[in-house]
């Protein structure tokens, strides 16, 4: 047996749920002007070293690259929004004003090592919001997010927000931040050792050296006139919609292209891997991808994490079970019950027996299924055109046309034939 590669998932029963909290969260976009955009899966590998930055881990580590058969560097994208402002810029989405605002849902890919709640195939519901450099957007942003979680039933989140200055102030911080690790170097994990150089913010985001991050210096003293005064209208705006926050020097998030504003959901009771969404403020992504210069701020939540979080608190919907059931009495109206199946299928869920089983092997899959009526097909019926229709969980029966099946299992009609039938009418 070939079996699937570590770090990947089948979604086989769970796809109820998943479709029913894509539905959810496209709705939450759609109702806020967002459009959806697809954008390919793979990418140029020189995008992703342009925009997330070659000294992070994804880049570092944690890319699927290949050369394919042209000898081109191929990347499965690591994360949503640089393939998005590819797509801005390439499509030219200026043009149209702005802002544009598009969300996207589908697979990343990340070389991790695969834990409960981490994977190497994940997904991502993202959303970004292109164009405006105000203070507004973020809130915008964050509370889109919010109302996100609060539409699947999630309300035990904690957003923790902070800011990373621009160019003008974070090469200050930087200084002070290397400065302050500088004596505990050797005592760093090997990974922070490396990320000194290279990426010094991500220290304070290491769990194994948590310990030194407490008392690093804290950006939020650092940030220029400009910075902090986005900060802190993003701080009042959040105060004025009630929304709560903690300002959390820790997140800096791990890309190079976030500049001031970033964020990220936690999530109690998820252990180690307790983000369930993060994002930021990106003013000079599409800039440095060849574009202008377009201020933007997004975030992506993780599909699976959302789905941890509603299990551990016990919100994952019920999935409702068939409406109808077609069951035919003996071969002959096998077709028949097809027909039916499809006629009904325009308004209800349906199924019908693919397999040969008797009438009492039907009744028991119907069951299975959860199926709120069966209707029931034999040489009679198809004669009369009066249909056997039962409510499986009352036991009540009809002899009925397709039209008040309709009727019938809608809800519109059920009382009402339920009346005519103890006057005699039925
Ligand atoms: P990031 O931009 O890396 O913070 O990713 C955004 C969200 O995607 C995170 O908050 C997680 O919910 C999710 N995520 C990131 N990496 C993984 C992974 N390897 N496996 C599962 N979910 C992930």
């Amino acid at each position: 047996m070939i079996s699937r590669i570590k770090g990947t998932n089948d979604i086989i029963e769970d796809s109820k749920v998943w479709e029913w909290l894509e539905e959810k969260l496209k709705n939450v976009a759609l109702n806020f002007g967002f459009v959806e955009v697809r954008t390919p899966i793979f990418e140029a590998t020189e995008l992703f070293n342009r925009s997330v930055g070659n000294e992070t881990d994804i880049v570092q580590k944690e890319m699927y690259t290949f050369e394919d058969k042209g000898g081109r560097s191929i990347t499965l994208r690591p994360e949503g929004t640089a393939p998005v402002m590819r797509a801005f810029i390439e499509n030219n989405l200026s043009s149209k004003g702005l802002p544009q605002k598009l969300f996207y849902c589908g697979p990343m890919f990340r070389y991790e090592r695969p834990q409960a709640g981490r994977l190497r195939q994940f997904h991502q519901f993202g959303v970004e919001l292109i164009g405006s450099p105000l203070p507004i957007a973020d809130a915008m942003t964050i509370l889109l997010a919010i109302e996100m979680l609060k539409t699947i039933g999630l309300d035990k989140f904690k957003l923790k927000i902070n800011s990373t200055g621009d160019e003008k102030c974070r090469p200050s911080y930087v200084e002070a931040l290397k400065a302050y690790y500088k004596p505990f170097l050797n005592d760093l994990c090997d990974d922070c050792k490396v990320r000194y150089d290279r990426n010094v913010l991500r220290l304070l985001d290491c769990k194994k050296d948590a310990k030194y991050a407490e008392s690093a210096p804290k950006i939020t003293n650092y940030l220029c006139d400009d910075c902090k005064s986005h900060f802190d209208k993003l701080k009042k705006y959040l105060d004025d919609m009630e929304i709560e926050y903690e300002v959390d020097p820790a997140i800096v998030r791990g890309l190079d292209y976030y500049t001031r504003t970033v964020f990220e959901f936690k999530y109690p009771n998820l252990g180690a891997q307790d983000a369930i969404g993060g994002g930021g403020r990106y003013d000079g992504l599409i800039k440095e991808l060849g574009g202008a210069k377009v201020p933007s701020i997004g975030f992506a939540f993780g599909i699976e994490r959302l789905i941890l979080a509603l299990e551990e608190e016990k919100k994952l919907p019920e999935i409702e079970g068939l409406d109808i059931y077609i069951i035919s009495i003996d071969e002959d109206q096998r077709i028949e019950a097809l027909k039916i199946a499809n006629a009904l299928s325009k308004y209800f869920k349906v199924d019908v027996d693919v397999m040969g089983r008797n009438v009492k092997g039907q009744f028991s899959l119907a069951s299975k299924e959860n199926a709120r009526y069966t209707v029931v097909i034999g040489e009679e019926e198809i004669k009369t055109g009066l249909y056997t229709l039962k409510n499986m969980k009352t036991g009540e029966q009809w002899k009925v046309r397709l039209s008040e099946i309709i009727k019938i299992v809608s809800g519109s009609a059920e009382t009402e034939i339920r009346d005519q039938r103890k006057s005699g009418d039925l």
